[in-house]
């Protein structure tokens, strides 16, 4: 080794040993007879000192490192007189005796610092300056001890870990893909995997009745923010179990990881069904670090004349804690706030239960401070909180409300990201209407089974038939979802069929897996999570792409290696593949 030890290890312990450290030069500063150098590695920093009195020659040499300059430094470990206590390695620096220079460095265009100057598009295209930064190195350890925590929970309960293809072939149900064309197979793609959902219960067939994998996957969707078109899953799958095994098994692994990596204990998380998700927060992720729940009104707001309520199939609340006193201008622009597209009400209704036990409203016209304050009781609204209300289609109400929640406890600062509240969400619906498509879609994916008590509503209402299918949330972010999976051929190709798929084409999309289930399939079930955004998300922050070491910016592209890149013409010859570009666009 070029070094006895590491820039983060050296204590007071170690004073007088003569030891030799390798690292990056993170800066110097030449103090009047002595120069400092802070050498970096993945460990820490360590202080270099030299001093011009007793060392001329070798201190004018480290007056000409530069930042990022890679040194190999011996000398001896020795007490500072200024200590350091917020560095590991604060009580000690090195009298350096002789130091080597192993390579020079441009000046990096950005700070190697916390809080680095650089923005996002220059610190992705110098990743390698950027993960040389605290804040990413621990993001990257983290993900580690997270991968490595994983991998020890599952084999410690008897699961396998088994790799499946990643050239694999496309299919019509889901995202888009990202495909592959083949060299040997002219004409022909192979489509890269959005997740390994066929081959693991295909594995079931096989026998191997508790799988998993920590795998890439592919989905060519247009980058909304904070997605990737390339991402890890904890993919897993199990044989013989009911969907309350794979709760508790898997509620096992996302303890055993609070526990391992946060050195937190979590208690049982609650469950909650997908109706009530909707109904009490407008969506199927409720963040319930807080409150806040909806308060349905429809019937005291009905029928007292105002037009917009009487009309609405749903008036619905929410009790913001000490806002009474907003101004005129906070809630003229919470209302512009909810009537943008992305939320899309039409309006926002305000009572402001004031702090005397009057009540204030913006449609004071149609209803008494009576018919108000019965409107605040039920949303257990105290003097001094604000109810916003918001009315109309009962989905679409309710989702806009969800948005306007958690913008609410963003703005109260209650969403805490030191704070974890997970929840099971279960009993999905099976199906999801689509107005566009005029047709409907698998909710989770078209492996799911119906409810067993579900399956005659089939063929009556299908809206109704519920899923074993569940979500795992964190904080308001969707972290894991499964299902139980349908394991017989005539099951698989009806819902197929729902999906608008004839006979023939499922058998030529999913005729591999349908054949398997004629061949003994077991009962089966699994579950995945999104592994970045969970180490996202016990780090306790919002963006995956600083969990990932090379991920791609918001157009996709890898602006490090210039990803996508065009392909020679030879190449595409071999293809057999004729580019027709529109030069129009
Ligand atoms: N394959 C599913 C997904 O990627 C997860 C599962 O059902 O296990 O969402």
């Amino acid at each position: 080794m070029l070094r006895t030890h590491t820039c983060g290890e050296l204590t007071i312990s170690h004073v007088n040993q003569k030891v030799t450290l390798c690292g990056w030069v993170q800066r110097s500063r030449d103090l009047g007879g002595m120069t400092f150098v802070d050498l970096r590695d993945r460990y820490g920093i360590t202080q270099l000192v030299f001093n011009m009195e007793t060392q001329a020659e070798l201190c004018n040499k480290a007056r000409g490192l530069g930042r990022e300059y890679v040194i190999s430094a011996t000398g001896i470990v020795s007490e500072r007189s200024n200590k350091n206590p917020k560095l590991a390695t604060g009580d000690i620096e090195i009298t350096v005796e002789h130091f080597e220079v192993l390579n020079v460095s441009k000046t990096p265009p950005f700070t190697i610092e916390d809080n680095t100057d650089g923005g996002d598009e220059l610190r992705m295209k110098f990743r390698y300056l950027d993960l040389r930064r605290n804040s990413l190195k621990n993001n990257m350890m983290l993900r580690h001890k997270m991968a490595f925590e994983t991998r020890n929970y599952m084999n410690a309960n008897g699961f396998l870990e088994i790799e499946t293809p990643y050239l694999i072939g496309s299919t019509p149900e889901g995202a888009r893909d990202f495909v592959v064309p083949s060299r040997m197979n002219p004409g022909e793609f192979y489509a890269l995997p959005q997740s390994p959902q066929t081959f693991k219960q295909i594995l079931m067939v096989a026998g191997y009745d508790r799988y998993f994998q920590i795998v890439r996957c592919f989905r060519d969707e247009d980058l909304r923010a904070d997605r990737q078109p390339e991402f890890t899953q904890i993919d897993c799958e199990m044989s013989f179990i009911t969907q309350e095994d794979i709760l508790v098994i898997f509620e096992g692994l996302v303890h055993h990881l609070f526990r391992n990596v946060k050195g937190m204990e979590m208690g049982k998380f609650p469950r909650m069904s997908y109706a009530d998700a909707m109904q009490q927060y407008g969506s199927d992720k409720p963040d319930i670090r807080f409150d806040m729940r909806f308060v349905e009104l429809t019937d005291l707001a009905q029928n007292k004349g105002f037009k917009v309520f009487d009309e609405a199939e749903l008036v619905v609340g929410i009790c913001a804690k000490g806002c009474s006193e907003y101004t005129r201008k906070q809630v003229d622009e919470l209302t512009d706030w909810v009537k943008r597209p992305q939320v899309g009400a039409a309006g926002l209704v305000y009572v402001r239960c004031n702090a005397d036990g009057t009540f204030k409203s913006s449609v004071d016209k149609f209803y008494s401070p009576e018919e108000l304050k019965q409107w605040a009781e039920r949303a257990k609204a105290q003097p001094g909180d604000l109810l916003l209300i918001l009315s109309g289609k009962t989905e679409k109400t309710r989702k806009a409300l969800g948005d306007l929640r958690i913008e609410m406890a963003s703005r109260l600062g209650l969403r805490d990201p030191n704070k974890f509240a997970p929840l099971w969400v279960v009993d999905f619906p099976l199906l999801e209407w689509d107005e566009e498509a005029n047709r409907f879609f698998a909710m989770h994916h078209p492996f799911t089974a119906p409810k067993p008590e579900d399956i005659p509503l089939l063929d009556t209402d299908l809206k109704s038939v519920r899923a074993n299918a569940y979500d795992l949330v964190i904080n308001g972010s969707e972290i894991g979802g499964g299902s139980i999976r349908i394991h017989n051929k005539e099951m698989q190709n009806r819902m197929l069929n729902i999906l608008g798929f004839s006979n023939e084409e499922a058998q030529k999309q999913f005729g591999f897996l349908m054949n398997a289930f004629e061949y003994g399939a077991p009962p089966h079930g699994g579950i995945a999570f999104g592994f970045d955004r969970f180490c996202a998300v016990l780090g306790g922050q919002d963006s995956i792409r600083d969990y990932i070491a090379f991920p791609k910016n918001n157009s996709g592209r890898d602006v490090m290696v210039n990803s996508p890149s065009t392909l020679h013409e030879d190449q595409l010859n071999e293809l057999q593949i004729k580019l027709n570009l529109n030069p129009a666009k």
